[in-house]
């Protein structure tokens, strides 16, 4: 059965409403996720790019975009590599891609041209691509995708604007990313920023727990920045400041709080109350010097 509509929380946010204000950069490449979902994205997106109802894009219901999912439109081209290597080679980029660049498009207002295995691409082909990639006609748009963005040519990967297809929304942020600025509000000592920075974490039991392990980890880390070891976070600067602002008593403290809310967290509470107690008993423990 057809869907009614068409699904787009498949695609990043940023690259939704960047299509849907005609602003779509002419070479956006989806990096990350597994391959079936990073297939449907590419296609989503081309789809969104060519819907007619620009606002909605992809509506699901316009010519365009009921074309698009039975795979008819005569304006986007599908190249994946083939079954096997998954690699798409030299001669695909140049006699079904360059060959027809300078033809105009059939129906719609622009032509997409898909390469969901982006980084199958063989390093020559890459190079052939280069060139299509520079100064493509005004009416064309690439649509790519990797499973990482490592695998492209640098010069590739320069004329994109890539995105990731993580789990999250962007809006939502890492763990990683929250624990950072949770953590350079801890260091500053200042409750306000504290909250702020745990804001993100609303409604969201998991990255509570997520983000209260992370931030468990780099605090390790600043009780070891005297040491000279490499840190386990990854984020060094935080845990140098951490290091600087609290003694090794208080980190104690404070890894005890996180990890009171982990166990919190596995108990079920309530989440807007797991996060009211996070950030008052981690401002508790500077406010008892
Ligand atoms: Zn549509």
């Amino acid at each position: 059965m057809k869907q009614p509509t068409a699904k787009t929380d498949i695609l990043p946010a940023a690259l939704l409403s960047l299509i849907r204000t005609g602003r779509c950069p002419h070479a956006v490449l989806l990096a990350g996720g597994d391959e079936r979902s990073r297939k449907k994205a590419c296609e989503t997106a081309a789809a969104a790019l060519l819907c007619e109802n620009r606002e909605q894009a992809p509506c699901g219901k316009c010519k365009a975009c009921i074309k698009t999912k039975a795979g008819t439109h005569p304006d986007i081209s599908i190249f994946t590599g083939t079954e096997k290597t998954h690699s798409v080679g030299i001669a695909t980029i140049r006699d079904s891609i360059r060959s027809g660049l300078y033809i105009s498009p059939n129906e719609a207002q622009r032509k997409v041209y898909v390469l969901p295995d982006a980084d199958g691409m063989t390093r020559e082909a890459q190079n052939a691509f280069l060139k299509t990639l520079e100064e493509p006609p005004a009416y064309v748009s690439f649509v790519l995708g990797a499973d990482s963005k490592q695998k492209l040519l640098s010069t590739v990967l320069s004329r994109c604007t890539a995105f990731s297809l993580g789990e999250k929304t962007e809006k939502e942020g890492t763990e990683r990313d929250i624990a950072a600025a949770l953590a350079a509000a801890l260091a500053r000592k200042n409750e306000f920023e504290l909250i702020n920075a745990a804001a993100p974490l609303q409604k969201n039991r998991k990255l509570i727990k997520k983000t209260a392990v992370y931030l468990q980890t780099l605090l390790r880390d600043a009780a070891a920045s005297d040491a000279n070891v490499p840190t386990l976070s990854g984020l060094e600067r935080e845990a140098v400041q951490l290091g600087t602002a609290f003694n090794m008593h208080q980190i104690t403290q404070l890894m005890s709080v996180l990890r009171d809310i982990c166990e919190y967290a596995d108990k079920n509470a309530n989440e807007n109350l797991l996060l009211c107690v996070l950030t008052s008993r981690l401002a508790a423990v500077w406010k008892a010097e």
